[in-house]
């Protein structure tokens, strides 16, 4: 039995490139049938959340079944839109090595006005700008042809 060439890839993490991979490799949200009405909203322009018919609670993210009662009656409604900062993080090292004019940025928690927490991309030139309380408004970033993205921007 002849041997195998085997080759050995030791991984220069020091290189920005390495790991990288190529082409469009952003990890996008996928659907699902409970999700797309709220996806469906983006494209819209319009940021949805849902609240419990029976027992009146804020749900979000978008689910089947309430998960403070466990009915499956839920309602979509829209939400203006704004909130502010509950908490966020700067990210320096960009997201994708083709897309590095989009750094830095911040990424943190919006407390929405409607009543919900959701975790977004605060959109933000230095950190010193930001604040933990400081109002925010949602805006809408079409990513790719079919995902557009809520993400927020101080006021
Ligand atoms: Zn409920």
């Amino acid at each position: 039995m002849q041997p195998k060439e085997v080759t050995i890839a030791i991984l220069d993490t020091t290189k920005p490139d390495v790991g990288a991979r190529k082409g469009p490799s952003f990890t996008y949200p996928r659907w699902s049938l409970e999700t797309k009405p709220y996806w469906d909203g983006c494209m819209r322009g319009e940021l949805l959340y849902q609240r419990c018919a029976d027992c009146r609670e804020i749900v979000f993210h978008a689910r089947a079944l309430c998960p403070y009662c466990l009915s499956g009656n839920l309602d979509w409604l829209k939400s203006k839109g704004r909130g502010k900062i509950y908490s966020f993080t700067m990210q320096h090292i960009p997201l994708h090595r083709e897309r590095p004019e989009s750094r830095p940025r911040a990424l943190g928690i919006v407390e929405v006005d409607e009543g919900f927490h959701m975790f977004t991309e605060i959109q933000v030139a230095e950190r010193a700008e930001l604040h933990v309380g400081q109002p925010v408004s949602v805006h809408f970033d079409k990513v790719a042809e079919n995902l557009t993205l809520p993400k927020f921007r101080a006021e």
